[in-house]
């Protein structure tokens, strides 16, 4: 029988959901543990989740020196700088990723001993009576007892049944260690992961081939948003083939099979790796032991009321594994939230204006509502947008691609949703979150002064646009 340790609090999960809600717990006094199985590349544990390993920082940091070599060969000629033989060292380019991660991660840890969050490294499970009883590294079990629990066990890739992970069928796991440029990259699912790494891989000379199930490209996103993207994508070289479904893979000599029928009937690429990239599912296999109360979904996510409680007396879950959009700042905000409520404060998330972000070239951005949205739900509005074409920093950065979209309530003028495609919209969309968190109207940011020459000079025309005022085109 293993020893019982109290703490007020106890986290499932060293994500940005699970972190986050330590420190926040931690920091209004509450004595917190938090419990991460994870493992790094080197064997050792590794605090931050997904995000911090294989997901958010490693992506963003190979789509970064992507760039700056497919800028190098596309875009600094334009800017009078030319180079000869210029070559990309994959494995610098993955050590320096690998170098941000362990600094990231080891961050983390930094900031549990900081605000003395006692960590333990191995496999939680939940217990009835809030109890979580932990199977560590070293084989030794741990109990421990919480007044309160939050489960922020994260999310998996989903493996496709004719698609099985190995050395050739990846994940992103997989796609973020390529030891050299794969001649020709096959990927499934053009969704936000299949666009992000195929772009990596693209801009470093492999030939990536994108099939896409659904008829419609980015069906999430505007559909101006789409068909711009879309457009960039092809110039690029990316081969974006929609309405494409798999049927079977096969890994042969002269690489890996996919088979797939579209349109044009059944057809067969060969490729020499393959990333599966159709979606994740919430990570709670093992994590419920019988009778905890604790229900989960159809889908497999646990189920949470509007303040992430479970309906059992003290247990919570935040982040990828319940129902929202799986994106880090979601969990962070979720985890903070949590933890406040815990705290006595009231802690709150709106789920209505978190942002999205898809860090391709061009970046693309939303929150809020899109105008096919709000047609579908007979909502009246006004639109307002206004090309980086006509804006003079973008055309100075020589990144003249995309445009702002301001959707705004026809009555009220409310902000109802920011679009946008085109060079730092990552940043340029917080504009568009804050209007809205603040129910401001368009008329509220054309009459916001904005830095000339900007990048969000865009917002500023296009929020101007809503009410046929731009300055700078034909209303
Ligand atoms: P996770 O980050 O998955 O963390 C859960 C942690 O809990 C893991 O460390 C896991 O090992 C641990 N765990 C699970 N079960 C147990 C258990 N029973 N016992 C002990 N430990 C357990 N989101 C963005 O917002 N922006 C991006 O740019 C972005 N890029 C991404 C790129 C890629 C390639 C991927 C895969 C994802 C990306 N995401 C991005 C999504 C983001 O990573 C997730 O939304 C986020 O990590 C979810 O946080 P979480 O804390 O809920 O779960
Ligand atoms: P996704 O949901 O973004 O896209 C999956 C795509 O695969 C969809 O377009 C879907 O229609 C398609 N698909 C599903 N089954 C298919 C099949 N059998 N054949 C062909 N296509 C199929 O999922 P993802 O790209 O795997 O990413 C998972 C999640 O991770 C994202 O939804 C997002 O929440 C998060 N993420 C976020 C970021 C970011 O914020 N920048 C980056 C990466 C990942």
């Amino acid at each position: 029988m293993s020893e019982q340790q109290a703490f007020d609090v106890v986290v499932i999960g060293a994500g940005p959901a699970g972190y986050h809600a330590a420190i926040r717990a931690a920091q209004l006094g509450l004595k917190t543990a938090c419990i991460d199985a994870a493992l790094g590349k080197d064997g050792k544990p590794a605090l931050g989740g997904t995000c911090l390993r294989v997901g958010c920082i490693p992506s963003k940091a190979l789509l970064d020196s992507s760039r700056q070599f497919w800028n190098l060969g596309h875009i600094f000629g334009e800017h009078g700088i030319t180079t000869d033989n210029a070559k990309i060292d994959v494995a610098t380019m993955v050590g320096r990723k690998d170098k941000i991660v362990k600094q990231f991660t080891g961050g983390i840890a930094a900031l549990f001993k900081a605000n003395k969050i006692t960590p333990f490294y191995g496999f939680g499970q939940l217990q009835p009576g809030n109890v979580v009883k932990v199977k560590q590294h070293d084989g030794s079990e741990v109990e421990l007892k919480g007044t309160n629990v939050i489960i922020a066990a994260g999310s998996d890739s989903i493996e496709l049944p004719f698609a099985k992970f190995g050395e050739h069928i990846v994940d992103n796991v997989g796609a973020l260690d390529f030891t050299e440029v794969p001649k020709r990259l096959g990927v499934i699912g053009a969704g936000v992961i299949g666009l992000e790494l195929g772009s990596v891989w693209n801009r470093l000379g492999a030939k990536v081939t994108i099939l896409e199930a659904l008829p419609d490209f980015l069906s999430a996103a505007d559909a101006e948003v789409a068909k711009v993207s879309a457009r960039e994508f092809k110039k690029q070289g990316l081969d974006i083939q929609l309405g494409a479904k798999v049927s079977s893979t096969e890994v042969k000599a002269d690489g890996v099979h996919v088979t797939y029928t579209d349109a044009k009937g059944e057809q067969t690429i060969v490729v020499d790796k393959l990333l599966v990239a159709v979606g994740r599912k919430a990570a709670t296999r093992g994590l419920l032991a019988d009778g905890t109360g604790v229900k989960v979904s159809e889908r497999g996510q646990i189920e949470v009321d509007a303040h992430c409680h479970t309906g059992v007396n003290g247990v919570w879950a935040v982040g990828d594994c319940v129902r929202g959009p799986m994106l880090a700042h979601k969990g962070f905000e979720e985890g903070i939230a949590v933890a406040e409520l815990i705290g006595g404060l009231p802690g709150h998330v709106n789920l209505d204006t978190i942002p999205w972000v898809i860090y391709t070239e061009p970046e693309i951005a939303w929150v809020g509502k899109t105008e096919e949205q709000l047609k579908a739900e007979g909502i009246p509005y006004k639109a307002g947008s206004f090309p980086f074409a006509a804006v003079g920093r973008a055309v100075a950065m020589a990144e003249p691609a995309g445009f702002v979209k301001v959707l705004a309530h026809a009555e009220t003028d409310r902000v109802l949703g920011m679009h946008l495609v085109g060079a730092n919209v990552s940043e340029l969309v917080h504009e568009g979150v804050l209007t809205m968190e603040f129910s401001g109207s368009a008329d509220d940011l054309a009459r916001i002064c904005h830095a000339h020459p900007s990048l969000s000079e865009a917002v500023h025309d296009a929020a101007m646009a809503v009410s046929k005022r731009a300055i700078h085109k034909a209303n």
